[in-house]
């Protein structure tokens, strides 16, 4: 088999760009070509969407699955020789350390600017957001009559021993805290934070999920989690875990005034991407309608491309809006965020 010349390759994949792979039905592009993707997700719709960029392009896609940290340090040791392509990772917070490392490279691309709302792209569009999570207000149904509405809420007197939340070492977390700081300002932020602290119900441990049963353990009647952790436990394939979702109840928060936090899973192209066309290509396709449902599907997520419905079971937490705070400066706000939780006591 015979490999394209570079100029003859760039021309293939121009027309598979001016064909208009977004939102249209496969193409048979012939290509050839390799695409390294570092990555921290492992959904079962992964398949479905890293064939149907196969059969779109002819590019192969090679898998590096590990946590996000993990795939992070090790791109920041394989340095100039590492062979990855693409990093898809979750939290904006995560997306800005990496690129703050110097792990990413811009990508000037029409497609990405038009279909990827401007607040979940990193304005020097070193990464972009391809699905969204929302950070939610999680209750009791049948014990908690007047929920709060706002974060801020949160913090009230009514709540004394009644609050689930995990950790401030974790990156939701921070991110939260670097939008309420935004928000807010650190001295008021740094007064949530105690109340949230004084609220607690225990103390921080487990993931977003574990808040979620504890409340329906009846351990405390208020959770933080962002929305896909409810999502997963509604379509789990364990009878005891949607018995644990059907008895909570979902608010999002701060719908009078600036919205709800959001927060993104998404992707940047490596600063030393051996295929940086294909790479462009990739995050290009999965800005496409048919990749933005797999990709929001896998994970129980929203899709960040306007019209692309969110997944049928996720749709019964309602509409609501969106704080559209720039992903990136939350994510920068992430270490003084960091400093005003641990001033609070915010273990
Ligand atoms: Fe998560």
């Amino acid at each position: 088999m015979t490999h394209p010349s570079p100029a003859r390759r760039t021309l293939l994949l121009g027309t598979a760009l001016a064909a208009g792979l977004v939102g249209l039905p496969a193409l048979a592009v012939a290509q050839s070509g390799e695409l390294n993707l570092y990555s921290s997700r492992h959904y079962d719709t992964d398949e479905a969407l890293y064939a149907e960029f196969t059969e779109q392009t002819g590019i192969t896609i090679n898998r590096i699955e590990a946590g996000a940290d993990e795939l992070i340090e090790r791109m920041i040791s394989e340095g100039a020789n590492s062979p990855a392509d693409v990093l898809i990772t979750v939290d904006a917070g995560r997306l800005e350390r990496a690129d703050e490392a110097g792990l990413f490279q811009a990508v000037d691309s029409e497609v990405l600017e038009e279909r990827v709302p401007e607040y979940l792209q990193d304005p020097e569009n070193k990464w972009f957001g391809f699905s969204k999570r929302a950070r939610v207000i999680m209750y009791a149904c049948d014990r908690v009559e007047n929920p709060p509405r706002t974060y801020e809420a949160l913090a009230d007197e009514e709540w004394r021993g009644r609050l689930l939340i995990r950790s401030s070492t974790n990156i939701y977390n921070q991110s939260l805290s670097g939008a309420i700081l935004a928000a807010l300002g650190e001295e008021a932020t740094e007064e949530w934070s105690r109340g949230i602290v004084a609220n607690m119900a225990r103390e921080p441990r487990g993931g977003d999920t574990d808040q979620i049963r504890a409340v329906a353990a009846g351990e405390g009647d208020l959770a933080v989690s962002n929305t896909y952790y409810l999502g997963n436990l509604l379509r789990s394939d364990n009878p005891e875990d949607r018995a644990v979702a059907e008895q909570i109840c979902v608010v999002f928060p701060n719908q009078d005034d600036r919205g709800t936090h959001v927060n993104i899973s998404g992707a940047g192209v490596a600063a030393n991407a051996p295929n940086p066309e294909a790479a462009k290509l990739f995050l290009e396709y999965l800005a496409s309608d048919s990749a933005q449902a797999y990709f929001a599907e896998g994970n129980s997520e929203y899709p960040v491309v306007e019209g692309v419905a969110a997944p049928e079971w996720i749709q019964r937490f309602g509409e609501f809006q969106e704080d559209d705070l720039s992903a990136e400066t939350f994510a920068q706000n992430n270490a003084d965020a960091l400093m005003v939780m641990d001033r609070a006591g915010w273990k």
